[in-house]
């Protein structure tokens, strides 16, 4: 089955709604740094095609409940660099609206304007994720990836159309990308709701880290000692960590903004993933 049902590796911090999830591709070729896909994909950071993947996913929607929502992707990005000539996720998307089926879409890529025409008929939601909006930073964390004025221009386009749209902050990186924050807020102050959730590493990824931001893990490294550990990840320190989703929270919300946080064990409403966003 391509469509499956999400399942954050059952991780207790987790406050998704019920929903499904497809992957369109196997892998991402944004490569950001922080990515976890590649604890669980070989070569994550290489695109491939699912084969068979319109034909089969064609049987699937016929049986597929309604009431549910599908969201594009999470292990994956609708929108890697390939979609722009293959079209696969246009596509899928094409399925959607034959079938009726409700969706959240979210993206580092501003192809989806691409997709507008479509989007603009479906029960969706579209998200955009923006980790900072200074250019150089988002090009070393996420190499492959629209910059962020893309991306935000792309969305503003979404908004425009009359589709719902929301925004991640997610990684927030402590003397990092967190000292961007009020920027990337007055950046994305347009959207209906905003979910954040800080770094959260495991081997592979503090590897990457490691060996692009030397000076930066210098700061972290000790930060992330004193940290918890939870299912498989590293986290901050719990005081630290719940200051900055204060600190987030009140600003996002004083900007008339819904909030939510992403395995933080923190408060969201009305949900934590924009699901609430998608039209019945
Ligand atoms: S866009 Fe998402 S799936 Fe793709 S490399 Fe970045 S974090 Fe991983």
């Amino acid at each position: 089955m391509y469509i499956r049902p999400f399942d954050p590796w059952k991780s207790k911090l987790c406050t998704c709604p019920f929903k499904y999830t497809l992957n369109i591709y196997t892998g991402c070729d944004h490569a950001c740094v922080y990515c976890y896909i590649t604890s669980y994909i070989p070569k994550a950071f290489r695109v491939r095609e699912k084969e068979g993947l319109l034909p089969k996913l064609e049987r699937e929607l016929r049986k597929f409940d309604r009431r549910y929502i599908i969201a594009l992707s999470y292990s994956s990005d609708p929108y890697p660099t390939v979609e722009r000539h293959l079209g696969i996720t246009r596509k899928v998307l094409e399925l959607f609206k034959r079938h009726g089926v409700r969706c959240l879409l979210l993206t580092k890529s501003d192809i989806f304007e691409r997709d507008l025409d479509i989007l603009s008929e479906l029960r969706c939601a579209i998200g955009i994720t923006v980790t900072t909006v200074d250019a150089r930073k988002a090009k070393l964390l996420e190499p492959n990836a629209s910059s962020p004025r893309d991306r935000i221009r792309a969305l503003r386009k979404a908004r425009e159309a009359g589709i719902p749209v929301y925004a991640r902050i997610d990684p927030i990186i402590p003397f990092y990308t967190w000292e961007d924050f009020d920027e990337t807020l007055d950046a994305l102050s347009f959207v209906s709701h905003i979910t954040v959730s800080t770094l959260k590493l495991r081997p592979d990824i503090e590897k990457r880290m490691r060996a692009k931001f030397p000076e930066l893990m210098e700061r972290l490294g000790p930060l992330y000692e004193r940290g918890e550990r939870i299912a498989g990840y590293r986290y901050l320190p719990r005081d630290l960590r719940m200051a900055i989703l204060e600190e987030a929270r009140r600003k996002i919300t004083e900007r008339g903004i819904t909030f939510g946080s992403c395995r933080e064990g923190y408060t969201s409403f009305p949900t934590c993933d924009g699901s609430h966003l998608v039209p019945l």
